[in-house]
């Protein structure tokens, strides 16, 4: 890869670029800064020893890109280059192009792979997009040269047919930044030529390898584009970059439209009204209690063992990732994995090079304390957010600012302070991180209100998902003085709170939450009814839960029993694993909700994204997901799972309670654990004790193994349920948290469709009954080919209940045998996907 070096005067700038040039391509990056002097009453200056040291440490064969601020900048840089031998010198090209954009045009073009001519076109081209935005003339020169490139490969690939897409935009922000740096790099990856034209806005083709170029097409969503590929593999091309877009670009597909996306401090309209951000719909009327973390002071001071420091700093951050990994694995659980990727995200900035690096030269350099290094280096990330022009990129300030904090409350051995509420409230805060929202519990948080935020940062998407009604950006003044206990009701809808409310307004919001809660209730009514095909095809729908509270949720909204409840939230955030009395309490309790509807326990599965720091699993292991996970570790655990089968024992006493195995790859695994479970029987029954003799037991068929060899399987079980979140990535080899891979883990491909319904085929042969619980089960495009394929029963989030029992409702068999037979003939997820949206018009 081509190497590019910033040369700056100012190493705070140059480390501003680099961060920058980072994200745009995720890390991928070759690059190196030298900047400022050794000076501490004069840092600001070029030194050419520096400038070689920092082109020797990126070079390569392919070529360095030396990008200058100013003056003296230029003569270090030429400087250096006497310093490298002739050979080297030919490789090292100093270029005039812009410092910011430059740069990041060029580590664009240098991660998609691109030649160094191509680089330093890029780079030349840098202004365009801004020139052309702001109706400037610019950047000619690095026309010419890109046409150039161009004509040689319309040469190239003179000799293939020219294919086209038209594709529209859904990203709520277009091709800003990242999607349109993904879009580059994904066409890079292949030999056809890639041209991409915005329709709406009636531009001329651009090539679609140039970040430049497919910037100034100015893409908004909504916009229509044509995509044109030439050469041997155009039809790949387009394919993968179709699957692009129909994975919103890894981004998330709220469809919630928020109605301002800037903080606002606004001052009330009436007395008692305040006016705010609508981020939550709902209603909510009750007492406030106001939230205040601990403020944490930093002092900061000269050390005089720098090393000790940094370690003291590593382990903080360490242990802030332990912290997070926990909040991840509880968020995978509560809300889901596209939410809880808000918890990867911060997992990914305590790991970055450059902070890190930042960091310990701030220690090393001033002889800095820990703290104060830290807080320095998670400001200058926090502001360069704030700086974005994208709006979308300045919300991720509140999760710098919520990882910074998580470590330097380690640092300074605050405890976090714990929520505890006496009665059900409405939550007073000035914000609240996203780990203070994903914490909540919506039976005792009726509504939030907070002075800042907005409606995408993350804490607004994880209330919404927790379905917390929630009002941000009200008058300071007036809600962070009151007295907690009183009252205050709040509209999500409206983005209006009112303290103390009168009558009257009591009254319409009582109406209005009556009317709220009324529709809800109707959609539930019919809810409770069975899911029916028209020509009489029942599919039972059930409920993914991880906690007591969910279940209460589920069975309101018409869940016929548990398709999946996950334990390992009854192992998470402790010091130690949950006794069988605590576990048997747990089971008991859900058990007794769902009355004689099934309640399937799956076993612990921890491991892969849910480690457990007290049972040292999952964080050290090189590929956790092919790891030491589920059934695996429960076996090796034998205690451990006895204890916890002895729990479900018990509660299956007089309930309709089944066994499932998680991660279940062979044969020799089942019957292992079968073994176990009759061990545990036996004693049960030498003491007596009450339990259902003839407990179902199946399995997750979420491993390709267990697909291959399911007829063995399905001989040595009473069913299977498919877990589509795992089988998609392993089928595809691609880790299902990395959002690098995320467009390949994707359970409507062909591949894992083939895959369910070979499973089907083999449970139907042995008689036993068979169900999906991975998150494809709620998703609606996937509702006519899941019942087609002959699934005995779905079991979805609570929250898709009613709708998944609609969409069911809708369909015939016939119909949807058809569909399912003809998606697994087609070539991607986005055949199929195009396959059943053609079948519903
Ligand atoms: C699955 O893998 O599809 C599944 C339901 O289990 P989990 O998401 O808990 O791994
Ligand atoms: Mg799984």
């Amino acid at each position: 890869m081509v190497g590019i070096v910033i040369v700056s005067h100012s190493k705070q700038l140059a480390l501003g670029v680099q961060e920058l040039a980072a994200q745009m391509v995720q890390g991928n990056i070759r690059l190196a800064v030298a900047a400022g002097i050794e000076d501490d009453d004069n840092p600001l200056g070029t030194d050419p020893i520096q400038v070689y040291e920092a082109i020797a440490s990126v070079f390569s064969d392919d070529g360095v890109l030396v990008l200058m601020d100013l003056g003296s900048a230029l003569m270090s840089a030429e400087m250096a280059l006497e310093f490298l031998d002739e050979a080297q010198r030919q490789q090292v090209h100093l270029c005039e192009a812009p410092l910011v954009e430059g740069a990041i045009a060029a580590v664009v073009a240098a991660a998609a792979g691109r030649n160094i001519q191509q680089v330093i076109a890029e780079a030349r081209g840098a202004l365009t997009a801004k020139a052309s935005q702001l109706g400037v003339v610019s950047g000619q020169l690095a026309v010419v040269e890109t046409q150039s490139i161009a004509s040689s490969e319309d040469q190239t690939h003179a000799e293939y047919p020219t294919k086209e897409i038209q594709l529209i935009v859904s990203n709520r922000l277009g091709l800003h930044a990242r999607p349109a740096a993904q879009f580059v790099a994904t066409a890079a990856r292949f030999q056809a030529q890639i041209r991409v034209r915005n329709i709406t806005r009636n531009t001329e083709f651009v090539r679609g390898d140039s970040i430049n170029q497919v910037a100034i097409l100015g893409v908004r969503q909504g916009h229509e584009l044509a995509i044109a590929a030439t050469g041997v593999d155009a039809d790949e091309a387009l394919a993968a970059l179709q699957a692009l877009f129909a994975s919103n670009f890894g981004e998330d597909r709220t469809n919630f439209e928020p109605p301002s996306a800037v903080r606002q401090e606004i001052t009330p309209e009436t007395d008692g009204e305040l006016s705010g951000i609508a981020a939550s719909p709902g209603v909510a009327i009750a007492p406030i209690v106001r939230y205040q973390p601990p403020a944490i002071t930093i002092t900061e001071y000269h050390v005089e063992d720098p090393e000790a420091e940094w370690q003291r700093l590593q382990t903080a951050i360490h242990t802030a990732q332990q912290e997070i990994q926990t909040l991840f694995s509880q968020a995978t659980i509560q809300i889901g994995d596209a939410e809880a990727a808000i918890f990867d995200a911060h997992l990914l900035f305590l790991e970055d090079p450059v902070l890190l690096e930042a960091a310990r030269q701030r220690i090393w350099d001033f002889y800095l304390n820990a703290e104060a290094a830290w807080q320095a280096v998670v400001n200058e990330v926090a502001n360069s957010y704030r700086t974005l022009e994208d709006s979308y990129l300045q919300e991720r300030v509140d999760d710098v600012v919520d990882v910074g904090q998580r470590v330097l409350r380690l640092l300074v051995g605050n405890t976090h302070s714990e929520l505890h509420l006496s009665q059900p409230a409405i939550l007073v805060a000035t914000d609240l991180t996203p780990s203070d929202t994903a914490g909540l519990d919506p039976s005792q948080v009726l509504g939030i209100c907070t002075t800042l935020g907005s409606a995408t940062s993350h804490s607004a998407i994880i209330a919404r998902t927790l379905g917390i009604p929630a009002v941000l950006g009200v008058d300071a003044e007036v809600v962070l003085h009151l007295e907690d206990g009183t009252l205050m009701a709040l509209d999500g809808e409206s983005g209006k709170a009112w303290v103390e409310p009168e009558p009257d307004i009591l009254n319409l919001l009582a109406a209005k939450r009556e009317a709220w809660q009324n529709a809800q209730q109707q959609a539930r009514a019919t809810a409770h009814q069975l899911a029916i095909t028209r020509d009489g095809r029942q599919v039972s729908v059930f409920a993914n839960i991880g906690s007591i509270s969910d279940v209460q949720v589920a069975v309101a909204n018409g869940a016929e029993g548990v398709g999946l409840l996950r334990t390992e939230f009854l192992y998470l955030d402790r010091a130690t694993a949950p006794t069988e009395e605590e576990q048997f309490t747990v089971y008991q309790a859900i058990a007794q909700v769902l009355e004689r509807r099934p309640l399937i326990i799956r076993t612990l599965d921890i491991g892969g994204d849910k480690p457990l720091p007290y049972l040292k699993i999952g964080v050290r292991e090189a590929n956790p997901f092919l790891g030491w996970r589920g059934i695996r570790f429960c076996l090796d655990s034998p205690e451990l799972f006895k204890t916890q089968l002895r729990a479900i024992l018990r509660a299956s006493a007089g309930h309709n309670i089944k066994v499932m195995l998680p991660m279940i790859a062979t044969v020799s695994e089942v019957r292992a654990a079968k073994q176990i479970l009759a061990e545990v029987k036996v004693q049960l029954r030498q003491a007596g004790i009450p339990f259902n003799e003839a407990i179902a037991v199946g399995i997750m068929v979420e491993v390709p193994a267990a697909v291959a060899v399911a007829e063995r399987l399905a001989a040595e079980v009473d069913f299977f349920s498919i877990g589509t979140n795992d089988l998609s990535q392993y089928v595809m080899a691609s880790d299902r948290t990395n959002p690098r891979v995320a467009t390949l883990v994707d359970g409507l491909h062909p591949a894992v469709l083939r895959m369910v319904q070979q499973t089907i085929q083999a449970a139907q042969t042995a008689g036993i009954w068979v169900g999906l619980c991975g998150e494809l089960a709620a998703d609606p495009l996937a509702t006519a080919i899941l019942v087609g394929l002959g699934l005995n029963e779905l079991s979805v989030n609570p929250q898709a209940i009613p709708m998944l029992k609609v969409a069911i409702a809708q369909l015939s068999l016939a119909e949807a045998e058809a569909i399912a037979a003809s998606a697994l003939q087609q070539d991607s997820a986005t055949d199929v996907r195009a396959l059943v949206q053609q079948s519903r018009s």
